[in-house]
Protein backbone atom coordinates (compact mmCIF):
# COMPACT_ATOMS: atom_id res chain seq x y z
CA UNK A 1 0.00 0.00 0.00
CA UNK A 2 2.51 2.52 0.81
CA UNK A 3 4.91 4.07 -2.03
CA UNK A 4 8.32 3.02 -1.43
CA UNK A 5 10.02 5.15 -4.00
CA UNK A 6 9.14 8.57 -2.14
CA UNK A 7 10.91 9.94 1.01
CA UNK A 8 9.28 9.36 4.12
CA UNK A 9 6.66 11.55 5.00
CA UNK A 10 6.31 13.41 8.74
CA UNK A 11 3.72 12.64 11.19
CA UNK A 12 0.93 14.51 10.49
CA UNK A 13 1.12 13.32 6.64
CA UNK A 14 1.67 9.46 7.82
CA UNK A 15 -1.21 9.64 9.96
CA UNK A 16 -3.82 10.80 7.08
CA UNK A 17 -2.61 9.05 4.46
CA UNK A 18 -0.68 5.73 5.92
CA UNK A 19 -2.76 2.54 6.02
CA UNK A 20 -5.55 4.18 3.33
CA UNK A 21 -5.49 2.34 -0.85
CA UNK A 22 -8.95 3.88 -2.17
CA UNK A 23 -8.11 2.62 -5.03
CA UNK A 24 -8.67 -0.92 -3.67
CA UNK A 25 -12.08 -0.17 -2.14
CA UNK A 26 -13.45 1.60 -5.47
CA UNK A 27 -12.21 4.88 -4.39
CA UNK A 28 -13.76 5.36 -0.86
CA UNK A 29 -11.43 7.05 1.50
CA UNK A 30 -11.33 4.56 4.63
CA UNK A 31 -10.40 0.96 4.47
CA UNK A 32 -14.21 -0.72 5.31
CA UNK A 33 -14.27 -3.30 8.17
CA UNK A 34 -14.04 -6.44 7.50
CA UNK A 35 -15.63 -8.67 9.43
CA UNK A 36 -15.34 -12.28 8.65
CA UNK A 37 -13.80 -15.55 8.93
CA UNK A 38 -13.85 -17.95 6.22
CA UNK A 39 -11.85 -16.81 3.44
CA UNK A 40 -12.45 -18.61 0.03
CA UNK A 41 -9.52 -19.98 -1.36
CA UNK A 42 -8.71 -20.23 -5.38
CA UNK A 43 -8.29 -23.37 -6.34
CA UNK A 44 -7.53 -26.65 -4.65
CA UNK A 45 -3.76 -26.29 -5.41
CA UNK A 46 -3.54 -22.70 -3.27
CA UNK A 47 -5.60 -24.41 -0.28
CA UNK A 48 -2.85 -27.42 -0.12
CA UNK A 49 -0.20 -24.57 -0.27
CA UNK A 50 -1.69 -22.17 2.51
CA UNK A 51 -2.16 -19.63 -0.13
CA UNK A 52 -5.02 -17.18 0.41
CA UNK A 53 -6.06 -14.36 -1.45
CA UNK A 54 -3.66 -11.59 -2.19
CA UNK A 55 -1.13 -14.65 -0.78
CA UNK A 56 -2.26 -13.32 2.59
CA UNK A 57 -5.88 -13.99 3.88
CA UNK A 58 -6.70 -17.64 4.89
CA UNK A 59 -8.67 -17.32 8.33
CA UNK A 60 -10.30 -14.42 9.68
CA UNK A 61 -8.20 -14.41 13.22
CA UNK A 62 -5.14 -13.98 11.48
CA UNK A 63 -4.83 -11.15 9.18
CA UNK A 64 -8.05 -8.86 7.53
CA UNK A 65 -7.45 -5.84 5.24
CA UNK A 66 -8.65 -3.60 7.86
CA UNK A 67 -6.03 -4.77 10.56
CA UNK A 68 -3.07 -4.38 7.98
CA UNK A 69 -4.62 -1.00 7.41
CA UNK A 70 -4.06 0.10 10.66
CA UNK A 71 -0.78 -2.31 11.57
CA UNK A 72 0.94 -0.76 8.56
CA UNK A 73 -0.05 2.74 9.90
CA UNK A 74 1.80 2.31 13.49
CA UNK A 75 4.53 0.93 12.07
CA UNK A 76 4.89 4.28 9.96
CA UNK A 77 4.23 6.01 12.75
CA UNK A 78 7.01 4.38 15.27
CA UNK A 79 10.23 4.83 13.73
CA UNK A 80 12.39 1.21 13.95
CA UNK A 81 9.75 -1.24 13.74
CA UNK A 82 9.31 -3.86 11.56
CA UNK A 83 6.73 -5.47 13.00
CA UNK A 84 3.04 -4.72 14.34
CA UNK A 85 0.45 -6.02 15.78
CA UNK A 86 -2.96 -5.89 17.48
CA UNK A 87 -4.59 -6.66 20.44
CA UNK A 88 -7.74 -6.46 21.93
CA UNK A 89 -6.43 -4.27 25.09
CA UNK A 90 -3.61 -2.70 25.65
CA UNK A 91 -3.02 -5.13 28.58
CA UNK A 92 -3.05 -8.10 26.15
CA UNK A 93 -0.55 -6.10 24.02
CA UNK A 94 1.89 -6.50 27.30
CA UNK A 95 0.99 -9.85 28.33
CA UNK A 96 1.16 -11.26 24.87
CA UNK A 97 4.87 -9.42 24.72
CA UNK A 98 6.09 -10.74 27.91
CA UNK A 99 4.94 -14.35 27.38
CA UNK A 100 6.33 -14.28 23.72
CA UNK A 101 10.02 -13.56 24.91
CA UNK A 102 9.73 -15.34 28.22
CA UNK A 103 10.33 -18.74 29.46
CA UNK A 104 10.59 -20.96 33.12
CA UNK A 105 13.64 -19.53 34.77
CA UNK A 106 13.81 -16.14 33.97
CA UNK A 107 14.18 -13.50 35.77
CA UNK A 108 12.81 -9.64 34.92
CA UNK A 109 12.98 -6.57 36.01
CA UNK A 110 10.19 -4.08 36.55
CA UNK A 111 9.80 -0.80 36.78
CA UNK A 112 8.30 0.55 40.23
CA UNK A 113 5.89 2.62 38.42
CA UNK A 114 4.55 0.82 36.40
CA UNK A 115 1.09 0.25 35.34
CA UNK A 116 -0.68 -1.53 38.05
CA UNK A 117 -2.44 -4.09 35.65
CA UNK A 118 1.03 -4.76 34.38
CA UNK A 119 2.49 -5.76 37.96
CA UNK A 120 -0.59 -8.14 38.69
CA UNK A 121 0.47 -10.12 35.56
CA UNK A 122 3.37 -10.49 36.51
CA UNK A 123 3.16 -11.48 40.47
CA UNK A 124 -0.02 -13.61 39.58
CA UNK A 125 0.77 -15.32 35.92
CA UNK A 126 4.19 -15.20 35.36
CA UNK A 127 5.23 -15.98 39.07
CA UNK A 128 2.79 -19.26 37.99
CA UNK A 129 5.26 -20.45 35.26
CA UNK A 130 8.65 -20.02 37.22
CA UNK A 131 9.42 -16.48 36.12
CA UNK A 132 10.73 -14.08 38.79
CA UNK A 133 10.20 -9.93 39.08
CA UNK A 134 12.18 -7.55 40.96
CA UNK A 135 10.50 -4.18 41.17
CA UNK A 136 13.82 -1.21 40.44
CA UNK A 137 13.27 2.22 40.97
CA UNK A 138 12.35 4.03 37.36
CA UNK A 139 14.90 6.56 38.53
CA UNK A 140 17.70 4.00 39.38
CA UNK A 141 19.99 5.06 36.43
CA UNK A 142 23.15 3.02 35.81
CA UNK A 143 22.44 0.71 39.21
CA UNK A 144 20.40 -1.09 37.15
CA UNK A 145 23.30 -3.16 36.20
CA UNK A 146 23.35 -4.04 40.17
CA UNK A 147 20.00 -5.96 40.25
CA UNK A 148 21.02 -8.07 36.83
CA UNK A 149 21.98 -11.59 37.44
CA UNK A 150 22.82 -14.58 35.02
CA UNK A 151 18.99 -15.20 34.89
CA UNK A 152 17.74 -11.95 33.97
CA UNK A 153 16.48 -12.22 30.41
CA UNK A 154 13.71 -8.62 30.00
CA UNK A 155 13.57 -5.16 31.09
CA UNK A 156 10.40 -3.39 31.67
CA UNK A 157 10.11 0.43 31.11
CA UNK A 158 7.45 3.01 31.67
CA UNK A 159 7.82 6.54 31.12
CA UNK A 160 6.60 8.39 32.42
CA UNK A 161 5.51 6.26 35.51
CA UNK A 162 1.66 5.47 36.03
CA UNK A 163 0.60 7.99 38.64
CA UNK A 164 3.79 9.16 39.44
CA UNK A 165 5.34 10.00 35.98
CA UNK A 166 8.79 9.64 36.49
CA UNK A 167 10.76 10.09 33.17
CA UNK A 168 13.56 7.18 32.86
CA UNK A 169 16.89 7.77 31.17
CA UNK A 170 15.49 4.83 28.72
CA UNK A 171 18.87 4.98 26.11
CA UNK A 172 21.06 4.39 29.04
CA UNK A 173 19.18 1.76 30.58
CA UNK A 174 18.74 0.02 27.20
CA UNK A 175 22.05 0.57 26.34
CA UNK A 176 23.08 -1.53 29.79
CA UNK A 177 20.13 -4.39 28.91
CA UNK A 178 21.82 -4.67 25.19
CA UNK A 179 25.28 -5.03 27.05
CA UNK A 180 23.57 -7.56 29.06
CA UNK A 181 21.93 -9.41 26.16
CA UNK A 182 18.69 -8.64 28.14
CA UNK A 183 15.51 -7.74 26.03
CA UNK A 184 14.09 -4.53 26.72
CA UNK A 185 10.33 -4.10 26.39
CA UNK A 186 8.36 -0.21 27.06
CA UNK A 187 5.05 0.99 27.57
CA UNK A 188 5.14 4.04 25.33
CA UNK A 189 1.05 4.60 26.02
CA UNK A 190 1.87 8.24 27.15
CA UNK A 191 3.64 9.34 24.48
CA UNK A 192 2.19 7.63 21.25
CA UNK A 193 5.00 7.54 18.97
CA UNK A 194 4.09 10.62 18.33
CA UNK A 195 5.83 11.76 20.72
CA UNK A 196 8.62 9.51 21.56
CA UNK A 197 9.70 6.64 19.79
CA UNK A 198 11.35 3.72 21.99
CA UNK A 199 12.80 1.54 19.02
CA UNK A 200 15.17 4.29 18.19
CA UNK A 201 16.00 5.23 21.41
CA UNK A 202 17.56 1.39 22.47
CA UNK A 203 14.32 -0.75 22.80
CA UNK A 204 13.21 -4.05 21.40
CA UNK A 205 9.95 -4.04 21.90
CA UNK A 206 7.22 -1.06 22.35
CA UNK A 207 3.85 -1.48 23.57
CA UNK A 208 0.78 0.79 23.65
CA UNK A 209 -2.99 0.81 24.42
CA UNK A 210 -4.50 2.02 21.38
CA UNK A 211 -7.59 2.70 24.06
CA UNK A 212 -5.88 5.72 24.86
CA UNK A 213 -5.04 8.39 22.45
CA UNK A 214 -4.82 6.91 19.37
CA UNK A 215 -8.43 5.72 19.33
CA UNK A 216 -9.24 8.76 21.45
CA UNK A 217 -12.70 8.77 21.64
CA UNK A 218 -13.80 6.46 24.97
CA UNK A 219 -15.43 4.16 22.52
CA UNK A 220 -12.80 1.62 22.05
CA UNK A 221 -10.69 -1.52 23.86
CA UNK A 222 -7.37 -2.47 21.86
CA UNK A 223 -3.34 -2.50 22.08
CA UNK A 224 -0.46 -2.52 19.77
CA UNK A 225 3.21 -4.39 20.14
CA UNK A 226 5.91 -2.86 17.85
CA UNK A 227 8.94 -4.36 17.80
CA UNK A 228 12.33 -4.71 15.67
CA UNK A 229 12.81 -7.01 13.34
CA UNK A 230 14.41 -9.87 15.49
CA UNK A 231 11.82 -10.16 17.96
CA UNK A 232 8.94 -10.54 15.09
CA UNK A 233 8.92 -14.30 14.92
CA UNK A 234 8.52 -14.88 18.75
CA UNK A 235 5.83 -12.63 18.86
CA UNK A 236 3.71 -13.65 15.92
CA UNK A 237 4.30 -17.23 17.16
CA UNK A 238 2.98 -16.41 20.47
CA UNK A 239 -0.06 -14.24 18.79
CA UNK A 240 -0.83 -17.24 16.72
CA UNK A 241 -0.76 -19.63 19.46
CA UNK A 242 -2.88 -17.62 21.85
CA UNK A 243 -5.17 -16.97 19.28
CA UNK A 244 -4.71 -13.13 19.49
CA UNK A 245 -7.28 -11.31 17.52
CA UNK A 246 -9.33 -7.85 17.19
CA UNK A 247 -12.77 -7.11 15.87
CA UNK A 248 -13.25 -5.23 12.86
CA UNK A 249 -15.31 -2.87 14.24
CA UNK A 250 -12.68 -1.81 16.81
CA UNK A 251 -10.09 -2.00 14.25
CA UNK A 252 -12.09 0.62 12.33
CA UNK A 253 -13.25 2.95 15.15
CA UNK A 254 -9.18 3.22 16.39
CA UNK A 255 -8.26 3.41 12.46
CA UNK A 256 -10.78 6.95 12.23
CA UNK A 257 -9.13 8.00 15.92
CA UNK A 258 -5.46 8.02 14.32
CA UNK A 259 -6.35 9.85 11.65
CA UNK A 260 -7.11 12.81 13.86
CA UNK A 261 -4.13 12.07 16.62
CA UNK A 262 -1.92 15.09 15.83
CA UNK A 263 -4.12 17.67 16.53
CA UNK A 264 -5.94 16.29 19.21
CA UNK A 265 -2.56 15.71 21.28
CA UNK A 266 -1.56 19.41 20.35
CA UNK A 267 -4.72 20.34 21.74
CA UNK A 268 -4.24 17.87 25.01
CA UNK A 269 -0.55 18.86 25.46
CA UNK A 270 -1.42 22.56 25.68
CA UNK A 271 -4.38 22.17 27.98
CA UNK A 272 -2.66 19.66 30.22
CA UNK A 273 0.22 22.46 30.54
CA UNK A 274 -1.60 25.32 31.71
CA UNK A 275 -4.18 23.44 33.95
CA UNK A 276 -0.27 22.24 35.44
CA UNK A 277 0.50 25.88 35.72
CA UNK A 278 -3.21 26.62 37.74
CA UNK A 279 -2.62 24.23 39.70
CA UNK A 280 0.98 24.93 40.39
CA UNK A 281 -0.06 28.57 41.68
CA UNK A 282 -2.83 27.12 44.23
CA UNK A 283 -1.54 27.34 47.70
CA UNK A 284 -3.47 23.05 48.43
CA UNK A 285 -0.93 21.86 45.77
CA UNK A 286 2.49 20.73 47.36
CA UNK A 287 3.80 19.41 43.88
CA UNK A 288 2.62 19.20 40.08
CA UNK A 289 3.80 15.78 38.71
CA UNK A 290 4.16 17.20 35.09
CA UNK A 291 7.35 16.55 32.93
CA UNK A 292 6.71 19.11 30.13
CA UNK A 293 6.35 21.71 33.38
CA UNK A 294 9.60 23.70 33.36
CA UNK A 295 11.31 22.53 36.95
CA UNK A 296 9.37 19.61 37.23
CA UNK A 297 11.31 16.58 38.06
CA UNK A 298 12.09 14.55 34.48
CA UNK A 299 11.60 18.08 32.93
CA UNK A 300 15.34 17.48 31.44
CA UNK A 301 15.03 13.76 30.36
CA UNK A 302 11.96 14.72 28.70
CA UNK A 303 13.08 17.65 26.59
CA UNK A 304 15.75 15.37 25.33
CA UNK A 305 13.96 12.65 24.28
CA UNK A 306 10.44 13.51 23.73
CA UNK A 307 9.03 15.88 21.55
CA UNK A 308 5.99 16.47 23.32
CA UNK A 309 3.50 15.83 25.72
CA UNK A 310 0.21 14.66 26.15
CA UNK A 311 -2.38 15.54 28.36
CA UNK A 312 -2.38 13.55 31.82
CA UNK A 313 -0.91 14.41 35.01
CA UNK A 314 -0.77 14.40 38.47
CA UNK A 315 -0.62 16.73 41.69
CA UNK A 316 -0.27 16.02 45.29
CA UNK A 317 -2.43 17.68 47.44
CA UNK A 318 -1.13 19.26 50.71
CA UNK A 319 -1.77 17.11 53.65
CA UNK A 320 -3.70 19.72 55.64
CA UNK A 321 -6.11 19.90 52.36
CA UNK A 322 -7.05 15.84 52.45
CA UNK A 323 -10.30 15.84 54.05
CA UNK A 324 -11.28 17.56 51.06
CA UNK A 325 -10.78 15.39 48.52
CA UNK A 326 -13.99 13.75 48.14
CA UNK A 327 -16.17 16.97 48.01
CA UNK A 328 -13.57 18.24 45.99
CA UNK A 329 -14.26 15.38 42.84
CA UNK A 330 -17.95 15.33 43.67
CA UNK A 331 -18.04 18.74 43.13
CA UNK A 332 -16.58 19.08 39.62
CA UNK A 333 -19.19 19.36 36.32
CA UNK A 334 -16.96 18.96 33.68
CA UNK A 335 -14.20 16.56 35.15
CA UNK A 336 -15.38 13.11 35.05
CA UNK A 337 -14.30 10.43 37.58
CA UNK A 338 -13.09 6.61 35.83
CA UNK A 339 -10.53 4.75 34.47
CA UNK A 340 -8.88 5.03 31.39
CA UNK A 341 -8.19 8.42 29.72
CA UNK A 342 -7.31 9.64 26.47
CA UNK A 343 -10.58 10.23 25.10
CA UNK A 344 -12.11 13.74 24.68
CA UNK A 345 -13.53 14.16 27.86
CA UNK A 346 -11.71 15.65 31.30
CA UNK A 347 -11.06 13.35 34.39
CA UNK A 348 -9.75 13.52 37.50
CA UNK A 349 -9.37 10.42 39.95
CA UNK A 350 -7.66 10.01 42.94
CA UNK A 351 -4.13 7.81 43.38
CA UNK A 352 -3.65 5.57 45.89
CA UNK A 353 0.11 4.08 45.73
CA UNK A 354 -0.24 1.40 48.42
CA UNK A 355 -0.01 -1.79 47.92
CA UNK A 356 1.86 -1.11 44.18
CA UNK A 357 4.43 0.40 44.77
CA UNK A 358 7.46 -2.00 46.50
CA UNK A 359 11.11 -0.42 45.72
CA UNK A 360 9.83 3.25 46.33
CA UNK A 361 8.01 5.19 49.06
CA UNK A 362 4.20 4.96 48.95
CA UNK A 363 4.34 8.10 50.84
CA UNK A 364 4.80 11.33 48.40
CA UNK A 365 4.07 14.22 50.45
CA UNK A 366 0.11 14.19 50.49
CA UNK A 367 -2.48 12.69 48.32
CA UNK A 368 -1.77 12.22 44.49
CA UNK A 369 -4.84 13.50 42.40
CA UNK A 370 -4.12 12.11 38.28
CA UNK A 371 -5.63 14.64 36.06
CA UNK A 372 -6.81 14.24 32.46
CA UNK A 373 -6.93 17.23 30.32
CA UNK A 374 -9.77 16.61 27.86
CA UNK A 375 -10.67 19.00 24.70
CA UNK A 376 -13.03 21.01 26.70
CA UNK A 377 -12.59 24.84 26.56
CA UNK A 378 -9.35 25.73 29.31
CA UNK A 379 -11.13 28.28 30.91
CA UNK A 380 -14.72 26.49 31.52
CA UNK A 381 -12.35 23.47 32.77
CA UNK A 382 -10.59 26.38 35.18
CA UNK A 383 -13.76 27.47 36.15
CA UNK A 384 -14.93 24.14 37.16
CA UNK A 385 -11.76 23.45 39.47
CA UNK A 386 -12.18 27.12 41.31
CA UNK A 387 -15.95 25.80 42.33
CA UNK A 388 -14.18 22.41 43.27
CA UNK A 389 -11.68 24.20 45.18
CA UNK A 390 -13.66 25.86 47.05
CA UNK A 391 -15.81 22.83 47.59
CA UNK A 392 -12.38 21.29 49.19
CA UNK A 393 -11.72 24.05 51.27
CA UNK A 394 -14.82 24.21 52.84
CA UNK A 395 -15.20 20.45 53.54
CA UNK A 396 -11.85 20.65 54.59
CA UNK A 397 -12.40 23.15 57.28
CA UNK A 398 -15.15 21.41 58.52
CA UNK A 399 -13.57 18.93 59.12
CA UNK A 400 -11.06 20.45 61.49
CA UNK A 401 -13.41 22.19 63.39
CA UNK A 402 -15.18 19.15 64.07
CA UNK A 403 -11.38 17.27 65.13
CA UNK A 404 -10.95 20.06 67.68
C1 LIG B 1 -4.50 1.96 30.25
C2 LIG B 1 -3.10 1.53 30.21
C3 LIG B 1 -2.75 0.26 29.75
C4 LIG B 1 -3.77 -0.80 29.42
O1 LIG B 1 -4.57 -0.48 28.37
P1 LIG B 1 -6.05 -1.09 28.18
O2 LIG B 1 -6.33 -0.79 26.77
O3 LIG B 1 -6.91 -0.39 29.18
O4 LIG B 1 -5.94 -2.56 28.46
C5 LIG B 1 -1.41 -0.05 29.66
N1 LIG B 1 -0.47 0.82 30.02
C6 LIG B 1 -0.77 2.05 30.48
C7 LIG B 1 0.34 2.97 30.85
C8 LIG B 1 -2.08 2.44 30.60
O5 LIG B 1 -2.38 3.63 31.12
Amino acid sequence: MSDNRRPPRRPATQLTHSGRDAARYCGFVNTPPYRGSTVLFESAEDFRAGRGPRGRYRYGRHHTPTTDALTEALINLDHGAAYATLTPSGLMAISLALLAVLRHGDHILVADSVYHPTRAFCNDMLARYGITTTYYDPLIGAAIEGLITPQTRLLYLESPGSGTFEIQDIPMLAAVARKHDIITVCDNTWATPLYFNPLTHGVDISIQSLTKYIAGHSDVMAGAITALAEHSEALELMRQRLGVSVSADDVFLTLRGLRTLEVRLERHERTALELAQWFGNRPEIVSVLHPALAGASGHDLWKRDFSGASGLFAVVLDRQWEAGINALLNNLDLFGMGYSWGGFESLMIPVSLQSVRTATPVDRGGAILRIHAGLEDIADLIADLEQGFQALRAAASTAATLNE
